[in-house]
């Protein structure tokens, strides 16, 4: 397993993370994951332009350009052989005694890694089921923080109750997945949470962005971006989710009950097909 501190390659089971990291005290740091394609980085500017503003939100000094982050997702692919996986990339605030309060002249640390992904072929093929759990995150959602305490507690109660995703409800709303954003399709309009600058409850998903801006106008289809409710999410005719790593996962059933007939849907399908032809485009598939 290879990673990389600061541009420095290392073996993952080094030891090279201090026990004073701000990111291991506090949670006080940003990450992306990007895909790898192909050996080529798929939709890295968009995601580091996502990191520069986490970071900016964050207060945290963004220490490298986009060009040397690109050089360490490159260097890291070339020195692991791996063609189809996932780069891991997380910069905290720095390592300094542990104090709430801003530490002066501290450094921020980046840190990342490499690992094979397999294509979710079976999920992408067939959907998964979808359990509601509540939305117990922090109100800065809009930011990709290293903090994932709601998350992984959603993640698990959908897992123990054999659900691949939770969709999470604040109030009377779906916000999004675990790791992931929620779209649902009814009369063929696609309804999905808004996301900043509108809402901060919300992660503004590249590939989310890569549907809205990119797929839907392309099929003719009209996305509404406003909060709607579990019960008008399990009335909808088809629903997935978005993500790196999910990719698209059409959504068949909520909370035990099938999503409009059960199957996958034609939409999906479709914006599905779409999202594998830009990614055929873009790494040259
Ligand atoms: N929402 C949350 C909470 C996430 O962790 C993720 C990450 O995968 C997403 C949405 C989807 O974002 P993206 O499409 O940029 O991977």
């Amino acid at each position: 397993p290879i990673g990389l501190v600061d541009g420095r390659l290392v073996d993952l089971n080094e030891n090279v993370v201090s026990m004073e990291d701000r990111g291991y005290q506090f949670g006080d740091g940003i990450y992306e994951v990007t895909r790898v394609y192909n050996g080529r980085c798929f939709a890295l500017k968009q995601h580091m332009d996502r990191a520069y503003r986490s970071l900016r939100e964050l207060r945290i000094p963004a220490t490298y350009t986009f060009d040397e982050l690109k050089s360490f997702h490159e260097l890291l692919i070339k020195e692991s052989g791996i063609t189809e996986g996932a780069i891991y990339m997380q910069i905290t605030r720095g390592v300094a005694p542990r104090a709430h309060g801003f530490p002066e002249n501290v450094v921020p640390r980046l840190t990342m890694s490499i690992r094979p992904a397999a294509a979710n072929t079976a999920l992408k093929e067939g959907g998964a089921k979808g359990l509601f759990v509540p939305d117990e995150r922090w109100l800065r959602c809009d930011i990709k923080s290293i903090n994932l305490l709601g998350n992984i507690l959603g993640k698990q109660r959908a897992k123990e109750a054999g659900c691949f995703e939770g969709l999470q409800v604040r109030g009377e709303y779906v916000t999004e997945g675990t790791s992931s954003n929620f779209f649902v399709i009814k009369d063929d309009v696609l309804w999905t949470h808004p996301a900043h600058p509108v809402s901060n409850l919300i992660l503004k998903g590249i590939t989310r962005t890569i549907i809205i801006e990119e797929i839907l106008p392309s099929l003719g289809l009209t996305v509404v971006e406003k909060p709607f409710t579990p019960a008008f999410a399990k009335s909808a005719d088809e629903a997935f989710i978005s993500g790196t790593n999910s990719e698209i996962i059409p959504i068949i059933s909520l909370d035990g009950a099938p999503v409009g007939s059960g199957q996958v849907g034609p939409i999906t399908r479709k914006i599905q097909a779409a999202y594998e032809a830009i990614i055929d485009r873009e790494c040259g598939r």
